[in-house]
C-alpha cells in the first residue's frame, strides 16, 4: 500500500468558505486526506456545508475531524457532522479523565461505529495522560534497574496508544478500523516510539514530527524522523507539520511530504528537477532562475497534467550551471539543459533522454525550454 499524505487547515472551521478553499489547496497541492480541527458547536455545524462546498468544487478528498475535550458531546449533537467526516481523531490524552473520560471515550467509539467511521488514536507529548506517566514513573521507581525518565516516557505514550486501541475494541470497533499515532517533537524520540510500536501492533501507523517548527528546521528534522522510519518500512500516512511564516502558503507541508516520499524513490507526485548547486564556475543566476523557474512551472502544471497524461510525475529534468556535470546530468534526465558557466561559449545544449536535440541562445532560453517539456510531455506520456 502507498504511503498516503496527509494536512492539516489552519483555519477557523466555523469559517467554512475559508476553510472549503483552504482544504481545496490543499488537496490540488496533493494532500490525499485532510484533517480539520472540529472544537466548538459553531465549527462542527459548519462541517457538512464544508463537505458540500467541496464536492460542489468536485474534490472528494476525505476529511478527518481534530476532536479533543469535547469530541463525544459534538459528534452526538451534530450527527450531520458526524457523517459528513470519513475518519475521527481522538486523543486519549484528552477525553477526560477517570470514569467520566471512559464514558467519553465510549460516546466517540459508538459515533464511529454508527457512522462506521475509522478512528485515529492520535496520542501527543503535549497532551499525554499523566495519570499514566505518574502510574508508569512509580512502577519504574521500584524496579531493581529502574529506566531512564525519557524512556519511561515513551513507554506511557505507547502504553497510551495500545490501551486506548484495546479499549475502542472492547467497545466493538472493529480492529483494522483503527489507526494509531504517537507524536512528539523529538527526532530520535520519535524513531523510538514508532519502531516500539510497529513491534507492538499490527495497526496502521500515521507518521509525524509534532510541532516541527518553522523553515527548514521544520523541514529537516521532519525528514530526519519519517526518512528513518519509512525506510524501515515504518507508517502508512504521513504529515510534515510546518509552522507557515506569516502569510506562507499551508500547502507548503504538502510539498515536503511529497518530496520526502517521492526523494526516497516510495511514490512519485511531480517531475523532479536535478539542479547543481552552482559554484565559482557560475557567476550569473540564469542558471539558479530557470531551475526555479521550471521546478516551479512543472509543479504548477501537474494538476493539469494528472488530468491528462499517465507517467508524467516521474519525469525527471535537469538543470545544470556548466559543462562539467551538466551534459553528463542532463543526459540522464528525461530532459536536461547544461547552462555556459562563465567563459563558456552562450550556448545551452538540450538532451532529450540521452540525446543532444538543440543548442539554446539568447534571451528566451527558459521559454524555449518550457516549451521543449511541453511537447515532451504531449510525446511521451500516454493520453487518459
Ligand atoms: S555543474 Fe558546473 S556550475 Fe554546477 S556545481 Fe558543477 S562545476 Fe559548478
Amino acid at each position: 500500500m502507498p504511503v498516503v499524505v496527509q494536512s492539516m487547515t489552519n483555519t477557523d472551521t466555523a469559517d467554512a468558505e475559508g476553510t472549503a478553499r483552504q482544504v481545496y489547496e490543499l488537496a490540488q497541492a496533493g494532500s490525499e486526506l485532510v484533517r480539520i480541527t472540529v472544537n466548538t458547536s459553531e465549527a462542527a455545524v459548519q462541517v457538512p456545508h464544508i463537505r458540500r462546498m467541496l464536492d460542489d468544487m468536485g474534490c472528494n478528498v476525505p476529511l478527518i475531524g481534530d476532536f479533543h475535550f469535547n469530541g463525544h458531546r459534538l459528534l452526538s449533537e451534530f450527527p450531520d457532522c458526524a457523517q459528513a467526516l470519513a475518519k475521527y481523531r481522538i486523543n486519549p490524552g484528552n477525553v477526560g479523565k477517570n470514569r467520566k473520560g471512559e464514558d467519553q471515550f465510549a460516546m466517540m467509539i459508538a459515533a464511529a461505529r454508527q457512522y462506521d467511521k475509522p478512528v485515529r488514536i492520535g496520542v501527543n507529548w503535549g497532551s499525554l495522560d499523566q495519570e499514566l506517566v505518574v502510574r508508569l514513573m512509580d512502577e519504574n521507581a521500584k524496579l531493581a534497574q529502574p529506566k531512564v525518565v525519557a524512556e519511561v516516557t515513551r513507554e506511557a505514550l505507547i502504553v497510551s496508544a495500545l490501551d486506548s486501541a484495546r479499549r475502542a475494541e472492547e467497545l466493538g470497533l472493529a480492529h483494522d478500523r483503527i489507526v494509531l499515532s504517537c507524536k512528539v517533537s523529538d527526532v530520535q524520540d520519535l524513531i523510538a516510539v514508532y519502531r516500539e510500536l510497529a513491534r507492538r501492533c499490527d495497526y496502521p501507523l500515521h507518521l509525524g514530527l509534532t510541532e516541527a517548527g518553522m523553515g527548514s528546521k521544520g523541514i529537516v528534522a521532519s525528514t530526519a524522523a519519517l526518512a528513518v522510519l519509512l525506510q524501515q518500512g515504518i507508517g502508512d500516512t504521513i504529515r510534515v507539520s510546518l509552522t507557515p511564516a506569516p502569510g506562507g502558503a499551508r500547502t507548503e507541508e504538502v510539498v515536503v511530504a511529497q518530496e520526502i516520499l517521492q526523494t526516497m524513490g516510495l511514490r512519485s507526485f511531480a517531475p523532479m528537477v536535478t539542479a547543481c548547486p552552482g559554484c565559482g564556475r557560475t557567476t550569473s543566476t540564469v542558471f539558479q532562475e530557470l531551475a526555479q523557474s521550471i521546478q516551479s512551472y512543472l509543479r504548477a502544471q501537474m494538476p493539469v497534467w494528472r488530468e491528462q497524461y499517465t507517467g508524467v510525475e516521474e519525469m525527471k529534468v535537469a538543470v545544470m550551471g556548466c559543462i562539467v556535470n551538466g551534459p553528463g546530468e542532463s543526459k540522464l534526465a528525461n530532459i536536461g539543459i547544461s547552462l555556459p558557466g562563465t567563459g563558456e561559449s552562450p550556448a545551452a545544449p538540450v538532451y532529450v533522454d540521452g540525446e543532444k536535440t538543440v543548442t539554446l541562445r539568447g534571451e528566451h532560453i527558459a521559454e524555449e525550454f518550457t516549451q521543449i517539456v511541453n511537447e515532451y510531455v504531449a510525446r511521451k506520456y500516454v493520453r487518459k
